[in-house]
């Protein structure tokens, strides 16, 4: 779909800090991190959400498990949260399925650190993003 934007950004035509990619999905980083190497991971097809769409899931499993191990081993990470906010009421706000991966370190634990952008993380995307891909 050209006027979604996470359909874009498969296709190439907007650029994003791409960390995995397989045939069906591809991880990047999020522009507005909550927490250092929070990232998201979406279908290459569109779908809108995630709620009438099994396979949806299946396609984005990988790349979750992948992206949960590189902020695990290369940022030291101790925990992630999967989030996949479902329609507008939820907070979606890019209506293309896609599952926020978000790091969790030692010292910031629980569910305070889910509640708000944090500038530090994204301070460095470019430097982060070599640092998980490759
Ligand atoms: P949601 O509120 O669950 O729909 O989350 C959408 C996420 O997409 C937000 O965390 C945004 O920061 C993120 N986002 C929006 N545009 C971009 C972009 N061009 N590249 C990376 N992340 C983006």
């Amino acid at each position: 779909m050209t006027d979604c934007l996470f359909c874009r950004i498969v296709a190439g035509d907007i650029p994003s800090r791409q960390l995995w990619s397989d045939d069906r999905a591809i991880a990047f980083l999020d522009l507005n991190p909550w927490q250092l190497g929070h990232s998201l991971v979406i279908p290459r097809r569109h779908v809108v959400d995630g709620r009438q769409d099994t396979e949806a899931w299946r396609e984005v499993a990988a790349g979750l498990t992948a992206v949960a191990q590189l902020v695990q081993d290369r940022l030291g990470a101790s925990g992630v949260n999967f989030l996949a906010n479902s329609g507008a009421v939820a907070g979606q706000e890019v209506f293309h399925f896609h599952v926020h991966v978000i790091p969790r370190y030692d010292d910031n634990p629980g569910m305070a650190g889910l509640s708000r952008r944090d500038p530090q993380a994204a301070a460095d995307l470019d430097g982060l993003a070599a640092r998980l891909s490759g």
